[in-house]
């Protein structure tokens, strides 16, 4: 496998897959380490985790330098990353306890009902490249602290990544046959869809989901999915800082070179507030920094994969094609490495692909309405379900809108949000099942009801 860095193009690194017989292997010793694993104490497994947090800040700095090489995102983006996903840690390991010790639920003279929660077993987590440290830490931190073991397969874009995660587990004394890196892309992938595990998690995109769904399907496990958005933000008349508000959805657009599950994918947009909007958005995005990602002040890397490029100049083309007007960008930059320049488009409609189908880049289509009913329809007409905003200064007809949205998300004067207190999930082509909130930590257990007489 070749590593390739997307600003230079450049080979940073060159790793050998594992082949079927090598992860039939891991897998075997991760069912043996498993069992003892589940009998240390909860309190003992959440300080091993502990240990992997604090680990996590003391090698800040190398971890940051190494996202960035594999992956292309800006430095301070990957620093952000690192410093995001120890919040998310600090959560499990304030709350984990609280959820998964067993609890009396019921109890009467001669009788005790308690729910206890066990470990699944073996657990896979094949994991997505655009964010590997918060994707990862929301399934790995409480499927380990749960008891189980983890069979962790990076994306093939983010192995090495992948593989300092494994070390710094390691060092924070996880047992090696506990939690081990799977190398590899979609073959590898195939293979733990082959084996007999306990669990299935997975982040990714909706193709790849579908179809890891239906293939464990007969297994009869969990199968959790983290997929895909198409998010819109509805901007109100009710507003007062139009600017303001341009500013913080140009960034829930562009962050990560708009490789978010969450970014912000469609804009529509009151006509009475229209053009100060488009005006202030457009002056924003010209004002990125683009370049090198381990430059200061760079906010636009290159994108992550290749192929990404020509998925966006189809965007585009279709847009213009279908009468669409292009504000900025709209191309690659003539550059070595993955560029593209960020694109603002208008005059755009729901029959044009970047109003449709997930764009993954820095890319925005920015629609005009003239009531909230028109906003509503359009936000719902999509496949996916993830997350949904709204701007307004009137709480009234926020929380009508946001009720009606079909998300696992609702954002009033917020995008591209996550918290750990919250679930995190998606619905229809966004996914399946919860992670992070108390949902996200059960989720790596099976509940056992005990009936438990006396007499
Ligand atoms: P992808 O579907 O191409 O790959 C995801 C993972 O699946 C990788 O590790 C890959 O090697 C593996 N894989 C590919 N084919 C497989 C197969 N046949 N069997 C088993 N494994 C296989 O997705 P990606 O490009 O890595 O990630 C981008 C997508 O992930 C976007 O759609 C994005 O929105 C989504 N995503 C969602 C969330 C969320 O929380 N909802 C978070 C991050 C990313």
């Amino acid at each position: 496998m070749q590593i390739i860095n997307p600003a230079t193009e450049e080979l940073i690194a060159h790793l050998d897959e594992d082949n079927s017989t090598q992860i039939q292997t891991k897998f075997e010793k991760a069912r043996q380490a498993q069992k003892s694993w589940a009998q240390f104490t909860l309190t003992d497994r959440i300080e091993v985790l502990r240990k992997f947090y604090e680990l996590l800040a003391e090698y800040k700095q190398s971890l940051g330098e190494i996202l960035t090489r594999e992956m292309g995102k800006p430095l301070a983006q990957a620093y952000n990353e690192i410093n995001g996903a120890r919040g998310r840690i600090e959560f499990f390991l304030e709350n984990s306890a609280n959820y998964l010790n067993p609890e009396t639920v019921w109890k009467e003279p001669g009788l005790e009902e308690k729910i206890a929660y066990e470990s699944l077993g073996v657990i896979a987590n094949i994991s997505a490249w655009n964010y590997p440290y918060l994707v990862g830490v929301n399934v790995f931190v409480p499927g380990l602290i749960a008891g189980n073991a983890v069979l962790y397969k990076p994306s093939e874009f983010t192995t090495l990544t992948g593989l300092e995660i494994g070390k710094l587990l390691h060092q924070a004394g996880v047992p090696e046959e506990v939690f081990q890196v799977i190398i590899g892309g979609k073959e590898a992938g195939e293979t733990l869809l082959s084996l007999p595990l306990d669990g299935y998690f997975f982040t990714g995109s909706y193709k790849t989901g579908k179809y890891i769904y239906e293939k464990v399907a007969s297994k009869m496990v969990p199968c959790q999915l983290e997929l895909g958005g198409k998010d819109p933000v509805y901007v109100l008349d009710s507003n007062e800082n139009i600017p303001g508000i341009a500013r913080g959805i140009a960034d829930g657009a562009f962050y990560n070179n708009g490789q978010s599950c969450c970014s912000v994918e469609r804009i529509y947009v009151h006509e009475k507030v229209y053009e100060d909007f488009v005006n202030a958005f457009t002056e924003e995005v010209k004002s990125y920094k683009i370049g090198n990602p381990e430059e200061t002040g760079v906010y636009v890397g290159p994108l992550t994969r290749k192929e990404q490029i020509s998925v966006l100049e189809n965007q585009v083309q279709d847009a213009l094609d279908k009468g669409a007007q292009l504000l900025t960008g709209g191309k690659a930059l003539d550059r070595k490495g993955y560029y593209f320049a960020p694109t603002v488009l208008v005059n755009v409609n729901a029959s044009m692909l970047v109003m449709r189908e997930e764009s993954f880049g820095p890319i925005i289509g920015i629609q005009k309405v003239s009531s909230d009913e028109e906003a509503l329809a359009l936000m719902q007409d999509t496949e996916y379900g993830l997350t949904t905003g709204v701007y307004t200064q009137d709480t009234a007809r926020a929380e009508k809108l946001l009720a009606q949205l079909d998300s696992g998300s609702a954002y009033w004067n917020c995008c591209d949000r996550v918290s750990p207190r919250l679930p995190w999930s998606g619905r229809r082509h966004s996914g399946l099942g919860a992670t992070l909130s108390h949902l996200g930590i059960r989720a790596f257990t099976k509940p056992k009801g005990y009936h438990l007489r006396n007499s």
